[in-house]
């Protein structure tokens, strides 16, 4: 086989359906958020960033950065082994009963990134439960479906956010065996929020664990920074929350919140928590310091809504079509791939402004969309200037625009 010819012809299918996928060559202003310089063609010039999932500026907050200084002077760059083999460093510890308490969970358990956290703890727990079903919501992440994947059990979609479907199938199931729902809080594309707590009412009548995945809410919702289900009261109804330091929290890693026995369970059976080298204690005090101001300081989330509330009453008056959602994420539909990539170069190149376009397979053809994630950094100005370039756009390309 000739090898070559065939990734090439594979990459020539990407290009030519316009979803082959440009990296924006950026370099993040250190205390700067949201401004980044851009890498292009030998040339340097700076843009504004709105499509970052470092949601609330907390990558660059003095605090976080100063922890990671500091961690880095008294213990070094790497942790040096896996958690088992001298991988612990006194500052995941404490991060992980930062969590635990975050949730109002006994135990927390630390991965290096919330990919592998769902793919290491569905697959163990799908794995090791003898006889489990996992009851998996259409729309979930591709690391909750990689998890189930490879945990081998049954397991059983329901339509998305559909507590009809969620129920028929569970009743449809044996009685006897264990089963779990494995869902998300905030969807990251649609925006939408799952029914978390109509769907522990089916758990608790269905005799079913429950896991919930929230990645694009935690530090965002909650009192205290918890999210949807701090939000709501129901944090302690649910078996497994599950978290990303990389948003949010604006570092990397991931984790579990769960009883200790099931954190324990994991800790001990999980090949993604065990052969690896653990996160760097650097970026475990950062994620300690920013967990710790983001659970004392409601200013970035009511200044996060702010921004968010006024992004959409910008768009609305100019009639550019987005998806109604109760979250802060907004999806601008443009449902052409092709298009989608060219007001993206175009608001790049000659707006400075950078949003990635999202085309399937992340979202389904005919969906193609600008994801916009405004900040709690985010000037009137900026707002006033994105929306302003959009305008712009939609009145050069014959986009369809919202009947206000
Ligand atoms: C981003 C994301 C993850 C993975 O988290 P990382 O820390 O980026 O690996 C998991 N679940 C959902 C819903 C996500 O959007």
């Amino acid at each position: 086989m000739d090898f070559e010819a065939f990734f090439k012809g594979e990459l020539d299918e990407l290009h030519k359906e316009g979803r082959y996928r440009v990296f924006a060559d950026l370099e993040r202003h250190r205390g700067n958020f949201p401004r980044a310089t851009r890498h292009a063609g030998g040339e340097q010039k700076d843009v504004t960033v709105w499509c970052s999932n470092d949601y609330l500026g907390m990558g660059q907050h003095p605090k976080v950065i100063q922890a990671m200084k500091d961690a880095i002077d008294h213990c070094g760059a790497g942790a040096g082994g896996t958690r088992n083999i001298s991988g612990t460093s006194h500052y995941h510890v404490l991060l992980e009963r930062e969590l635990a308490d975050l949730h109002g969970k006994e135990a927390a358990l630390i991965f290096t990134s919330g990919y592998v956290s769902n793919w290491a703890a569905l697959g163990t727990l799908g794995q090791k439960i003898p006889g489990l079903i996992i009851f998996s919501d259409a729309l979930n992440h591709a690391s909750m479906i990689e998890g189930i994947r490879y945990a081998k059990c049954e397991r059983v979609i329901w339509k998305h956010n559909d507590l009809n479907d969620l129920e028929a199938k569970l009743a449809a199931a044996d009685p006897n065996a264990p089963k779990m729902i494995a869902f998300e809080s905030v969807y990251s594309m649609d925006g939408d929020i799952a029914p978390i707590k109509e769907i522990c009412d089916l758990a608790d009548k269905y005799g079913a664990m429950t896991y919930l995945d929230e990645v694009h809410a935690v530090g965002m919702y909650g009192p205290r920074g918890g999210g949807i289900a701090e939000r709501e009261g129901l944090m302690d109804r649910l078996t497994v929350i599950e978290g990303t330091l990389g948003k949010a929290f604006g570092v990397m890693g991931g984790y579990i919140a769960a009883s200790a026995a099931l954190c324990d369970f994991v800790r001990s059976f999980a090949s993604g928590f065990i052969f690896t080298t653990a996160l760097p204690p650097t970026l475990a005090a950062g994620a300690i310091a920013s967990i710790r101001h983001l659970k004392v300081s409601p200013f970035e989330r009511a200044r996060h809504q702010d921004r968010v509330r006024r992004l959409r009453a910008l768009l609305d008056k100019n009639g550019i079509p987005h998806m109604d959602n109760p979250s802060h994420i907004v999806p601008v539909m443009v449902g052409d791939a092709a298009k989608c990539k060219w007001i993206s170069d175009i608001l790049l190149d000659s707006f400075d402004v950078y949003v990635q376009p999202i085309n399937y397979p992340t979202v389904p053809r005919k969906t193609e969309r600008l994801r916009i994630t405004p900040t709690p950094l985010h000037s009137d100005a900026d707002l006033e200037h994105l929306v302003g370039s959009l305008h712009q756009l939609w009145a050069r390309c014959a986009l369809a625009r919202a009947v206000a």
